[in-house]
């Protein structure tokens, strides 16, 4: 079986979503024009995981025409847009993901995309890499390397290595400068903006809006809620980025004395548990809670389900629970990211730059990891440098270059002045 879609009859509209990003993506557009002569994954079987809307699936299209036998699957069973697989499918490409998939069948997807034995593999959030490391070691041999999209799955890797478990290389795609400085901050802080305002159609101005953790996601939301009109008020754990959101402007303080103020939450730090029983103890009727981090544990579903008389949907991807006293919170998205599960993530710019890095490191991965180290390795800063200088291209902005003589001036040492 080459797919497993929902519908293959949604194709044409998967095809015409997959068209219109693709006119907005111009640095993967002059990477494809490079793969289409160099061929530089001729016959390699490359893996993907990543949540597949039009975007992703353009990253496929891209491999694929650089000669790789392309095999993928979403990132996150809500995030899979149904349409989106079938034009893949349709085009050739072996796809294995439904929206809303059960969580056997979300991992079911997954292993049909490692049965095909690939050599290399791109991931978002280490699920793949997960499986190759436990229940299907046994296929983890013939990988040659592999790319990670976000933090949290960089940071699983990472400990993964220091524990000496590591079974193949692996490029942190998420620690490049052309990735988190664009993605993480402009993309997170605008797609989690669009996707809470389609769901609720709700105003932001006025509003409290309360964001769990301040990096570089974080601080794109921020920014973003602040541009809008909200009052924002920012929880850490980490001091140092505390007052870094002081002197942004943000009102910093803990859950607790944040959680009777906030009319929006949004976590996006990684963590567990960050909101929970007491904090729901404290909210205001109405809140609306919502997260934005690697995985849906950021707001504590399980104390929520427990604290609440009743619970029911009211609107697609809003869930109301009324609590004991009659106060009703409102969970978006099933507390998955809600960018992603109730939007169409990331805006084509943006991962036309995070997908310009995976397709460049995956070719580097390829032509290098036979030789490299059992380890997470940083993205090469020729890439990184490549990336920006196409994307600055592409907008026809020309920059400055140095002189001999400021280049002496700057890096020698045998000036006086
Ligand atoms: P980051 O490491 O730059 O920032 C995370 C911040 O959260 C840190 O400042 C940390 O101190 C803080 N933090 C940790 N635990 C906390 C807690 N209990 N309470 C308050 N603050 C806490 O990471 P990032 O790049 O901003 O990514 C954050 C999360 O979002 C990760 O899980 C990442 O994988 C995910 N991510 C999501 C998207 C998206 O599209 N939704 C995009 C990129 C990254
Ligand atoms: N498996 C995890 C994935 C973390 S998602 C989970 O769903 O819980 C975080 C990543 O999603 C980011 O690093 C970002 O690069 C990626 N992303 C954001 N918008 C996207 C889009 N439109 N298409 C594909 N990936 C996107």
């Amino acid at each position: 079986m080459n797919y497993i879609v929902r519908d293959i009859g949604l194709a044409p509209s998967g095809k015409l979503k997959i068209d219109w990003v693709k006119e907005h993506m111009p640095v993967l557009n002059e990477i494809r024009r490079d793969f289409e002569q160099t061929k530089p994954f001729s016959g390699v079987k490359v893996a993907v995981s990543i949540h597949l809307e039009a975007k992703t699936a353009y990253l496929a299209k891209v491999l694929k025409a650089g000669g790789a036998e392309v095999a993928i699957s979403g990132s996150n069973p809500l995030s899979t847009q149904d349409d989106i697989a079938a034009a893949l499918a349709e085009d050739g490409i072996r796809v294995f993901s439904w929206y809303n998939a059960t969580a056997e069948e979300y991992k079911d997807h997954l292993v049909k995309v490692l049965e095909t034995k690939p050599e290399i593999v791109i991931d978002d959030g280490g699920d793949l890499v997960n499986l190759l490391h436990n229940e299907y070691s046994n296929l983890a041999g013939q990988v040659i390397g592999g790319c990670e999209e976000t933090t949290t799955g960089v940071m699983r890797l990472k400990a993964m290595e220091k524990s000496g478990l590591l079974k193949f290389p692996m490029m942190a795609v998420n620690d490049a400068l052309c990735k988190y400085l664009f993605d993480n901050r402009y993309g997170t802080g605008e797609s989690v903006w669009t996707g809470i305002m389609r769901t609720t159609n709700l105003i932001v101005a006025g509003k409290t809006v309360v964001v769990a953790g301040y990096g570089w996601c974080g601080k794109g939301i921020a920014m973003k809620a602040k541009g809008l009109g909200a009052k924002v008020v920012i929880t850490e754990i980490d001091p140092i980025k505390s007052i870094e959101a002081h002197m942004d402007g943000f009102k910093v303080m803990g859950m607790d004395e944040a959680a009777p103020l906030g009319d929006v939450f949004i976590t996006v730090t990684g963590c567990k548990d960050v909101i929970r029983g007491r904090h729901y103890a404290k909210m205001k009727d109405g809140a609306l809670l919502s997260n934005a981090g690697h995985f849906d544990v950021e707001v504590n579903k399980p104390e929520l389900f427990e604290q609440s008389v009743s619970r029911r949907v009211v609107r697609q991807n809003i869930e109301e629970f009324v609590m004991a006293d009659g106060r009703k919170l409102y969970l978006l998205a099933e507390g998955r990211l809600v960018n992603l599960a109730a939007g169409d993530g990331h805006p084509a710019e943006i991962m036309d730059m995070s997908f310009a890095l995976q397709v460049l490191s995956a070719k580097y991965m390829l032509e290098n990891g036979r030789s490299l180290d059992n380890k997470v390795y940083k993205v090469a800063d020729e890439i990184d440098r490549k990336v920006a200088q196409i994307k600055l291209d592409s907008l026809q902005v020309k920059i400055d270059n140095l002189t001999p003589e400021q280049e002496e001036y700057l890096y020698g040492w045998e000036h006086g002045e």
